[in-house]
């Protein structure tokens, strides 16, 4: 009986001692849990402070109860040390050297937890034998003895495998980390303060064309030769910049430090050019992971082709490659300017010589435009025959060329040369075996006796060319009474004038919608003049007239009056949309514009982010300083902001970076012929990364058909806006239209 008593004291004592070291683990494991939580980022040190000193307090309770049972001290010691294992790495954690926190993880934290663990499987045994031995009186200590063995076991492998899973992780981060330097487009290289390359990316060596045995060379190994480095030589990065970007590169790689990084652009060569790139340094030298500076270059060249693309468009006819009306403007002020710093010498005098073809529309109706144009491609060379090689022409359009004869002396050789282009364009044309007859009305007026500002002589020269055609003699000189441009002018200007107050001008609305989804995002606000007389009046046929005449700006806020009242009346119907209106460069010269739409937004009561106003980037170069500013006080307003017909007017993407717009419209002419002229379609795309890339939405207008809007779609444009979504429509009829759109997928199942 004392016995079987004893015996089962010392079973339910070792039972009990079981269940003391199971909850020690317990806590441990939670414990374990915590610091995981911390390590691993979700939480922060202090989040989990408070729960693990009351999980220590518990377990050292315990501890003291079941080590009085098994005469052990070892395991209080265990925990001892890896408590401050935890609190070591929790500090470092806390003062964010995640780095070094992760050592003292794996050296110490771990095998401390293992240490605890294996002093608690070896009590356990010690508890369980003596329980074994008491078993025929309690058979629920062995119950609880197994369970708790395979708890332990259990515990272990966790941990364990916690560990593997973090190291895995790790691989698979630094495994995609890779991948994406791989992929980058951006160089990567990492070197010493004096440019010793000691890492490479792949694109890096490809670029460079550096031969080394694949991802991530070290230098040193394999220099290629177009690197101009021989096998097992050095490689320096500042060998491969232009001699005149080394010292910026130099001085960047000296001064960057840990806390500020430095960026600077420089001129790489490459295998087989010379290319642009932005390079950012970072000092990484402390960082044990990389042990040198980070440059990650960005490759700006095709950024740059893009521009000097886009400006010798926005500067030359894209037919002939002949400089256009812009760049005609342009050398025209030039070559004024010269000649009056020059004093009005003779042979000072410059003659503009505007040219119009006489039968060529014939030949563009009856042949097809194919003749017209191969016709239109070699005029240039006939007028060459004639001209001195500085002589400027230009195609303004259509069949309008004008040739500039700068410091041409007097009118009687301008007229003299004017006669003989009239004769050499005379003599037949041959396209394609067919034979073309064209005839040629030319209109001069001279600097300083027809006027002394390129946009007068220019209007001049133009009402001469009109004379020579209207009476059939082939040549005109600009003569002040037969200027008959401008009682027409003025007629319609004061029926302009009228309009205005007699509500003649209507605005039409054409949608804008999401190429991906095809929703409804806005529309924009299109004027028009119902003339009583004329009928409809297109704006590219007045808004020049009001532009010239100062009626541009009551014009501007008739239009913002109209647009705003129709968001007014779109809002109070529950459907409210997004309006855009145009301004003229005139409007952004008018430093009270902000004041006047405030005013307006708050007399029609509307947000002012359903309002955006379009504007050109020729507008804003106009006066750029000017015109930044009154962006940026309309901006601040609320605004939107958008940037109209991008690619076809001056181009100064310098200066798109500093505005505060949010939506880059690519210009109707590229977006129309994508599909038939691959360097538009190349353009298009280009625009819509370049709009990207500088935070702003992209908007292809002039979408005709479904074939481009799914080429769009592919080039990730966010906006399409034209008349294969809608031609600009009444606002009563829009509202129908809008009714019936039945989003893109449906559109396009029915445009096929
Ligand atoms: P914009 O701002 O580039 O306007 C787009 C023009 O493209 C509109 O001509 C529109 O009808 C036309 N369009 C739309 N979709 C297509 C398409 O798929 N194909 C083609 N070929 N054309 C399409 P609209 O209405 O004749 O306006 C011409 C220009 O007049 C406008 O060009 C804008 O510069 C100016 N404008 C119009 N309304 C105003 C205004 O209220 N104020 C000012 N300052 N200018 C205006
Ligand atoms: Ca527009
Ligand atoms: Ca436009």
């Amino acid at each position: 009986m004392t016995i079987t008593l004893s015996l089962k004291s010392v079973g339910e004592q070792s039972v009990r001692t079981e269940r003391d070291l199971q909850a020690i683990s317990a806590e441990l494991h939670s414990q374990d849990a915590l610091e995981w939580r911390a390590i691993s980022g979700r939480v922060t040190p202090y989040d989990v402070a408070e729960e693990l000193t009351r999980s220590r307090t518990r377990a050292r309770v315990l501890t003291t109860r079941a080590e009085s049972s098994s005469s052990s001290e070892k395991l209080a010691s265990a925990q001892d040390r890896y408590d401050s294992a935890v609190d070591d790495e929790l500090r470092l954690l806390s003062v964010g050297r995640t780095q070094e926190a992760e050592e003292v993880d794996e050296a110490e934290v771990d095998p401390a937890f293992d240490a605890v663990m294996d002093l608690l499987q070896e009590h356990s045994g010690a508890a369980s034998s003596a329980a074994a031995r008491a078993q025929w009186l309690s058979n629920a200590g062995i119950v609880i003895t197994v369970a708790l063995g395979l708890g332990l076991t259990a515990f272990v492998e966790n941990r364990r495998r916690r560990a593997q899973l973090r190291r895995d992780a790790e691989r698979r981060s630094e495994a995609r980390y890779r991948a994406l330097i791989d992929r980058s487009s951006d160089l990567v290289l990492v070197s010493d303060r004096e440019g010793v390359l000691s890492y490479l990316s792949p694109s890096a060596q490809r670029v460079l064309a550096v031969t080394g045995a694949g991802a991530g060379t070290v230098v040193g190994a394999g220099a290629g030769a177009g690197a101009g480095a021989g096998a097992g030589a050095v490689l320096n990065v500042l060998a491969l910049v232009h001699e005149s970007d080394r010292d910026a590169l130099r001085v960047a790689l000296q001064q960057v430090h840990p806390q500020r990084g430095v960026t600077v652009d420089v001129r790489l060569r490459t295998d087989s050019s010379m290319r642009t790139l932005a390079i950012s340094v970072q000092d990484l030298t402390s960082d044990p992971a990389v042990g040198g500076l980070v440059l990650t270059c960005h490759d700006l060249t095709e950024r740059h082709e893009l521009q000097q693309q886009l400006e010798h468009r926005a500067l030359h006819d894209t037919l002939t490659g002949l400089p256009n009306r812009a760049l005609l403007a342009e050398r025209f002020a030039q070559v004024l300017g010269a000649s009056a710093d020059g004093g009005a010498g003779t042979g000072s005098a410059t003659a503009l010589l505007l040219i119009d073809l006489d039968r060529f529309k014939e030949i563009n109706d009856t042949l097809g435009h194919h003749y017209g144009d191969e016709l239109l491609i070699q005029i240039d060379p006939r007028l060459r025959q004639v001209l001195r090689a500085g002589d400027t022409i230009a195609r303004l359009g259509g069949d309008e060329f004008a040739v500039l004869l700068a410091g041409v002396g007097d009118l009687e050789t301008a007229v003299a040369i004017a006669y003989e282009l009239q004769e050499v364009l005379t003599l037949p044309f041959e396209v394609e075996g067919v034979t073309l007859d064209v005839e040629a009305s030319i209109g001069i007026a001279l600097s300083g006796m027809h006027g002394d500002d390129p946009a007068a002589l220019m209007q001049r020269a133009d009402v001469a060319m009109y004379a020579a055609k209207q009476h059939g003699v082939g040549v005109a000189v600009y003569d002040s009474s037969i200027d008959g441009h401008s009682p027409e002018r003025l007629a319609l200007l004061g029926d302009l004038r009228r309009a205005l107050s007699n509500d003649e001008l209507i605005l039409h609305y054409q949608p804008k919608i999401a190429v991906d989804t095809g929703e409804v995002c806005g529309v924009e606000a299109l004027v028009r003049w119902q003339h009583p007389q004329r009928g409809m009046i297109a704006p590219d046929d007045f808004i020049p007239l009001a532009e010239n005449t100062g009626l541009i700006g009551p014009l501007t806020t008739r239009v913002l009056e109209l647009a705003l009242g129709q968001a007014r009346r779109w809002v109070d119907a529950g459907e409210a949309l997004q309006v855009a209106v145009n301004l003229s460069a005139r409007n952004l010269l008018d430093e009270r514009l902000d004041r006047h739409v405030a005013e307006l937004l708050t007399r029609y009561g509307v947000a002012p982010a359903l309002l955006k106003l379009e504007v050109t980037e020729s507008a804003v170069m106009v006066d750029p300083v000017r015109a930044r500013a009154v962006l940026q006080r309309l901006h601040a307003l609320g605004v939107q902001l958008s940037i109209d017909d991008f690619g076809a007017g001056y181009t100064s993407l310098a200066h798109l970076k500093n505005l505060p717009v949010s939506e880059l419209k690519v210009d109707r002419s590229f977006v129309a012929t994508m599909q038939t002229d691959s360097s538009n379609a190349m353009i298009v795309r280009s625009v819509i990364e370049l709009g990207h890339n500088l935070g702003l939405s992209a908007v292809a207008e002039g979408v005709e058909d479904a074939a481009v809007l799914k080429a769009l779609a592919g080039y990730s444009c966010d906006v399409a806006q034209g008349y294969h979504v809608s031609r600009p429509l009444p606002a009563d009829a829009f509202e129908r239209w809008r009714a019936a759109w039945p989003g893109i997928a449906e559109h396009q199942a029915i445009a096929g």
